[in-house]
């Protein structure tokens, strides 16, 4: 009996890799069509001051409708990285969300944040491509953030830190996304100089089981550092106070606002300096 059961585990093990390597085959070839065919669009998530309850920026988020289903970023991603399609991917993101918002934001000073992949910023030509978006787009430098997760730490971690003083003396802000999940160290981020640390929102979430103590030590070190802090994934008004109360600079989440397309966010914004949305839920 226990050989049988081991032989159907393995079965089942084997049936699901071939199921994932379908998927995997099935995004690839997707990918390989999704620009030219317009497949891809933006969603823009606010951040909101939690001091002067202004918005300070607003997250860029790519979206992908395949055949009328949208596929998740966090299941595209890595297949682009993995395929090398994440360089025209990123170089398009870029260039749409400069366009974009110079329509609307420029005037208002709200600045937008651009997630960027590791093997983008691994490319020489990657500050290039960044200049020419904002050239091209007339969009100011100054107003630009860049999202990196903290895998960077990972490897070429030299490499990385040139290429992150070479973006800041542009002007642009560099953020540091989901901080407290991977290889970071308190003494990468003080060797990387970032301007922005993101507390991945796993510690939003279990702020009531031991999170709150890694949200005041993060708090604590970046303030030493000149980082300013943003908490992701702030979904309760509990957790918009308690944040504000530990003295997290902004916060990010559904609680606020839900990604929005470009003219749905113009029309929340207008909402929202009115007072229109002081108590968002
Ligand atoms: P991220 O950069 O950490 O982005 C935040 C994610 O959290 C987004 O998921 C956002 O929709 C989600 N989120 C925001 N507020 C809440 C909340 O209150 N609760 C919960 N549960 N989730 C919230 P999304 O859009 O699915 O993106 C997932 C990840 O995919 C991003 O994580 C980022 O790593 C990557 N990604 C998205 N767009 C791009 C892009 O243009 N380029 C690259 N390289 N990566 C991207
Ligand atoms: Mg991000
Ligand atoms: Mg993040
Ligand atoms: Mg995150």
């Amino acid at each position: 009996v226990q050989k049988e059961k081991a032989k159907s585990d393995v079965c089942v093990f084997s049936a699901d890799m071939r199921k994932s390597q379908l998927r995997e085959q099935e995004l690839k070839e997707g990918l390989a069509l999704a620009l030219q065919n317009r497949e891809f669009h933006l969603v823009y998530q606010p951040v909101i001051d939690n001091q002067t309850n202004e918005v300070s920026f607003c997250e860029v988020l790519i979206r992908w409708e395949l055949d009328g289903v949208l596929i998740p970023p966090q299941e595209f991603i890595p297949i682009a990285e993995q395929y090398g399609f994440i360089h025209e991917i990123g170089e398009w993101v870029l260039m749409k969300a400069c366009v974009e918002s110079s329509n609307w934001i420029f005037d208002d000073k709200v600045d937008i944040s651009v997630n960027v992949s590791v093997p983008q910023l691994l490319r020489n030509d990657f500050v290039d491509i960044v200049k020419a978006a904002l050239v091209n787009s007339g969009f100011p430098a100054t107003s630009l953030h860049l999202e990196i997760t903290e895998s960077v730490f990972a490897n070429n971690a030299d490499v990385m830190f040139a290429r992150i003083a070479e973006l800041q003396s542009l002007g642009i802000k560099v953020s540091v996304d989901d901080f407290g999940t991977g290889f970071s160290s308190l003494s990468q981020l003080q060797k990387m100089s970032a301007d922005i640390v993101k507390i991945d929102r796993s510690f939003i979430a279990s702020m009531d089981e031991g999170g709150q103590a890694i949200i005041q030590a993060t708090q604590y070190m970046a303030k030493q550092l000149g980082y300013s802090v943003v908490a992701e994934g702030v979904e309760t008004k509990e957790q918009a106070d308690e944040l504000s109360d530990i003295g997290v600079n902004c916060s990010q989440g559904y609680y606020f606002s839900y990604p929005m397309t470009i003219d749905e966010l113009s029309q929340w914004y207008e909402d929202f300096k009115q007072g229109k949305l002081n108590d968002p839920l």
